[in-house]
């Protein structure tokens, strides 16, 4: 029998649990863990609440969940509970699959002024995430500036740009759908370091951006490139760039009856954030490309004015005591997803944890079978060493500690209760609180 722990309950942890499923058969267990007492982690906290049909794809998580050798124990934390060299000693191999849960910092003065968030914080605040549910943005000021041009500032702007109805059929938390009712915010600016052929924003997402009820994009002519540029541009990109130069080509009559703008800067990038207490300007410099493709400042300065601040720049993994850590790219150091390849360690990653925020969820499939391919070859490689006590170790290990696992089945309750709380026409309404998750769940 192989025994597998993984770290971690989103794709990446229900990929690699699947893969283990098919790789083994019969002859494994896997216990996936998870701080939260509720599973699917980005699917759940990370993927906009209005894109439903994406939060789909945990009906296959469920799927690997209710099978006999895999299980879900939820509510524990690795690292403070139970140590990765404790469960190291209990399973054949570790997988840490815990994402990338923390904002990459800004480095400016200013960040830590009132209203500036992080995208993990405000993504986390209309996603219900325990650890954000209370970052109550003040949605009163005129002005949203939103720093990055990724996917995740396309849906911070999209989400503050909906009208109530707009939500209809989406799972956005109670608190966040109030406020966003009293939102007084009239333009939302998103501001990228780079030109438009350097957004890493994609075609279907930015085209929801031309969609909205009440809120048009707005992209300057004179900031695209020549329309002939885009024929070098790889099939994605150029299909963004059609959608840019589709909002910059919008008459003031097709704009008519909207009252939220969505203005786009490129070549801006933000130096620092001014106010008293609270964020009132970002100090920006326009910037021109280097060869290669990064930006350099030109040294001309404004000032925008901004009453509340997104930075969605991008995501690093949390540090687990003793795993090797790779500081600049902020994820575990890795090689192909083994940590301290070499040593029998028994220790991998995969994921966002494993290279960083990027890809899409599909992504994080054929991640979970190659690190199980990996560690079927040392297993395979390694000398049959003393049976490792895999569950029946651990669930004696957590009976010693006392500690209040939530299991699958627990979830589920926890699942009908949030679905019996939804609003009209809303799949479900989040607890936001991990003490009454757990209510639910006994
Ligand atoms: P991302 O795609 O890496 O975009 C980050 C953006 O921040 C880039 O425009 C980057 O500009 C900019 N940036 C980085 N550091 C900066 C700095 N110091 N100052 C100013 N700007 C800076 O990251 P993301 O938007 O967080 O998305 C993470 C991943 O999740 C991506 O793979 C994304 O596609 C995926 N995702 C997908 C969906 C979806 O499919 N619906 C939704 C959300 C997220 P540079 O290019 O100049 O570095």
């Amino acid at each position: 029998m192989r025994h597998i722990a993984i770290v971690g309950s989103g794709p990446a942890g229900y990929y690699t649990a699947e893969a283990a499923q098919k790789h083994w058969g019969e002859s494994v267990r896997v216990d996936i863990f998870d701080l939260l007492p509720v599973p699917f982690g980005l699917i759940r906290s990370g993927v906009a609440p209005d894109h439903q049909s994406i939060k789909g794809v945990s009906r296959r998580y469920e799927k690997v969940a209710l099978t006999e050798n895999v299980r879900f124990v939820g509510n524990v934390a690795v690292g403070r509970d139970v140590s990765v060299a404790e469960l190291q000693g209990l399973y054949d191999a570790v997988v840490l699959a815990t994402g990338a849960p923390h904002d990459r910092p800004l480095g400016l003065p200013g960040e830590g002024l009132g209203n500036v968030f992080g995208s993990a914080s405000f993504v986390g605040w209309y996603n219900g995430h325990p650890q954000y549910a209370k970052a109550a943005p003040d949605l009163s000021g005129k002005t949203a500036l939103v720093i990055g041009m990724g996917n995740v500032a396309l849906d911070v702007a999209r989400i503050l740009a909906k009208t109530p109805a707009e939500f209809a059929g989406s799972d956005i938390v109670g608190h966040a759908y109030e406020a966003l009712a009293q939102s007084a915010i009239e333009r939302i600016v998103i501001i990228g370091r780079r030109g438009p052929h350097q957004i890493a924003m994609t075609p279907k997402e930015l085209g929801e951006l031309g969609e909205l009820e009440r809120a048009s994009p707005v992209v300057d002519p004179a900031a695209l490139p020549v329309p002939e540029a885009d024929a070098l541009l790889e099939p994605g990109l150029r299909k963004s760039l059609a959608h840019l130069r589709h909002f910059a080509a919008l008459t003031e009559q097709e704009r008519a009856g909207k009252s939220v703008r969505i203005d786009f800067a490129f070549f801006t990038q933000p130096l620092a954030l001014h106010g008293e207490e609270r964020v009132q300007e970002v100090e920006v410099e326009r910037t021109r490309l280097l060869e290669g493709g990064r930006a350099e400042g030109t040294g001309e300065r404004l000032r925008l004015p901004a009453d509340l601040v997104v930075s969605c720049i991008g995501y690093r993994t949390s540090p687990i005591l003793g795993v090797p850590y790779d500081e600049r790219a902020g994820r575990f150091a890795n090689e192909e997803g083994r940590i301290a390849p070499g040593s029998p360690s028994g220790l991998y990653c995969v994921g966002w944890a494993r290279r960083g925020p990027t890809g899409t969820i599909g992504t994080n499939r054929p991640d979970g079978y190659a690190i199980v391919e990996r560690i079927a070859e040392d297993l395979d490689r390694s000398p049959a060493g003393a049976d490792k006590q895999g569950r029946p170790g651990f669930d004696a290990l957590a009976a010693e500690r006392g500690l209040d696992i939530v299991t699958f089945r627990d979830w589920k309750k926890i699942e009908e209760a949030e679905e019996r709380a939804a609003r009209e026409g809303a799949p479900r309404e989040k607890f936001v609180e991990i003490e009454a998750m757990i209510r639910a769940g006994r």
